[in-house]
This record gives C-alpha cells, sequence and structure tokens, in this order.
C-alpha cells in the first residue's frame, strides 16, 4: 500500500471539518480546493505546507520566534517535566466529557504543540468520544514543528486576536503558559463549553529564579492582574493549584534555561553554574484557571 504523504493526509482532515474555517481576510466560509488549499468565496487563497500546517495569518507576522526555543520545550515536554500538569488538564476535561459525542478542543497559542498532543492521548485513553484537537500559533517555526511530530490534530499558524474558525465551534479551549485574547476565545466557544487558563505560580522554577534574580522583582510571579482579566470575560468557576517537584537531569538543563523568550541564558557559566549547584530537582508551580461564558 502506498503511503500518503504527510501533506494529504493533514489535507484530508482539514477537509473534513472544512466548515470549521473562516477566512481570516474576510470571514467568509472556507473550503478545500484538489487538497491543496483553502479557499474563501472570495477567493483568497491558503495553502497546506508539505509538513502538514496551514498557514492563516492574514498577514505575514514580524515576530521573529527562534527555532531553537521550541526545540528546547519540546525536550523539556519530553523530559515529562510537565506531565502532571497535563494529567490534571486532561483530568478537567475528561470529567466533563458528554458521553460519546465528538468534541473539539481548541490550544490557542500551542506552540511546538507537546502540551495539546500529550493531553489529547490522556484523554483519549480513558474516553471514546471522537476528538478534534486544533492548535494555533503565530510562529510559523512552532506550528511547523507540531505538524511535523504530531498528525492526529489540525495544526495553524494563525493570530489568536483574529482566528479563522467560525463562532462556537470548540467545547474546550486551552491557553497554556501564553498570552490569551479572552474576546476571541468568547466568540470560538461553545455556550457550555470551558476556558481552561494555565498560569505560573510563584515557586515554578524558584530554584532557577534564585540562583540568577536574586533580588530583582524579576524574581516574583503575579497573577492577581491575569485572574482579574479572565474574570472579565468569562465566569471563574473553579481555581486549580498544581505544584510539584519535577526531576532535572543533566541534559535538561540546557533546554530548562532556553525554553522562555526571557531566558535565563544558556550560556556555558549559566549551564556551569547549575551543574555545579547539583541541582536534581526544580519547581512546577501552576494554577489553572475555569470558566464559562
Ligand atoms: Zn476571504
Amino acid at each position: 500500500m502506498l503511503k500518503k504523504s504527510k501533506k494529504l493526509m493533514s489535507a484530508g482532515k482539514i477537509e473534513s471539518f472544512q466548515e470549521i474555517f473562516i477566512c481570516p481576510l474576510c470571514k467568509s466560509q472556507m473550503q478545500m480546493v484538489n487538497l491543496q488549499s483553502l479557499v474563501c468565496g472570495s477567493q483568497h487563497c491558503f495553502d497546506i505546507a508539505k509538513q502538514g500546517y496551514i498557514n492563516l495569518l492574514s498577514r505575514a507576522s514580524h515576530a521573529k520566534y527562534d527555532k531553537k526555543i521550541f526545540e528546547y520545550r519540546r525536550e523539556i515536554s519530553k523530559g515529562g517535566l510537565f506531565n502532571p500538569l497535563h494529567a490534571a488538564v486532561s483530568e478537567i476535561i475528561t470529567s466533563q466529557l458528554p458521553s460519546n459525542e465528538p468534541v473539539s478542543i481548541l490550544d490557542a497559542g500551542c506552540g511546538e504543540g507537546t502540551h495539546l498532543n500529550n493531553i489529547k492521548k490522556e484523554i483519549n485513553q480513558k474516553k471514546n468520544n471522537p476528538l478534534l484537537a486544533v492548535g494555533i500559533d503565530i510562529s510559523k517555526e512552532g506550528i511547523s514543528f507540531a505538524a511535523a511530530e504530531y498528525p492526529n490534530a489540525i495544526w495553524c499558524v494563525a493570530d489568536i486576536a483574529n482566528c479563522p474558525f467560525n463562532s462556537q465551534q470548540f467545547q474546550f479551549i486551552l491557553n497554556i503558559l501564553s498570552p490569551a485574547n479572552y474576546s476571541e476565545f468568547q466568540r470560538l466557544i461553545t455556550d457550555d463549553g470551558l476556558m481552561i487558563k494555565i498560569v505560573p505560580e510563584q515557586d515554578y522554577l524558584i530554584e532557577l529564579r534564585e540562583i540568577f534574580y536574586k533580588g530583582s522583582e524579576k524574581q516574583v510571579y503575579s497573577n492577581s492582574l491575569t485572574t482579574s482579566h479572565f474574570n472579565e470575560h468569562f465566569k471563574l468557576l473553579d481555581v486549580e493549584s498544581i505544584r510539584y517537584q519535577a526531576n532535572l537531569s543533566e541534559p535538561l538543563i540546557e533546554p530548562l534555561l532556553g525554553m522562555t523568550p526571557l531566558s535565563w541564558g544558556t550560556s556555558k557559566e549559566r549551564i556551569e553554574k547549575i551543574r555545579q549547584m547539583n541541582l536534581k530537582q526544580v519547581t512546577m508551580d501552576f494554577k489553572i484557571l475555569i470558566g464559562k461564558k
């Protein structure tokens, strides 16, 4: 049997869900044409990339993301540092799933896709609902990385301020350690849908902040603004705190230092400093905000 190309497989998947898409330029309905492109009623055309994602930015983004950041994040995710967080989020979703009905999940700001992939995998192990997972991010580097590794979701380069989807398409919207656009999330979520936002808490990676930011204000996270912002758009149903120690093996030191845009820097000196401290564990500390329209 011939193995279908990644691009064709993704195009087929996008075609079977084409009714969720609208044109980011003129907002009209889109259709898959020749398993090549999504085209709207006004002939705006967006091609499927060979890695299997689709770029639906209305204009080119000038934001430059370092490819390396996504490689680092993937190494950290695969190293298991986020596993308890993924388990907690999939637990929240499975506890809310209607029996056997199809469900759609959007990860807004999905980066290189491992959060969404792991969460989907855990849900699939527990429930039989047909699950559509859609990840969007403004970074082409991140989405390209996601599509290359995880073919079981739809991956789009898109702006969270101008999401290329019809209203009320998603029962669950995830926004994990990433900026939000709540008015768009409100438009996209179903009436009984669940908005799940994850933010870092006070002790997140505190070991590193104590080393590198001692005495400076960068050392402290504060989430009071985030919570009130969430509250303006969604009714806050619940807040879960999740805090754990994650094992830090030596190969994870460099990716951990380099995985955030506000990185601590991955200079040899910094890596060496952590190595010499013999740091075996880091604290992971998050708050999960759960809300409805
Ligand atoms: Zn259009």
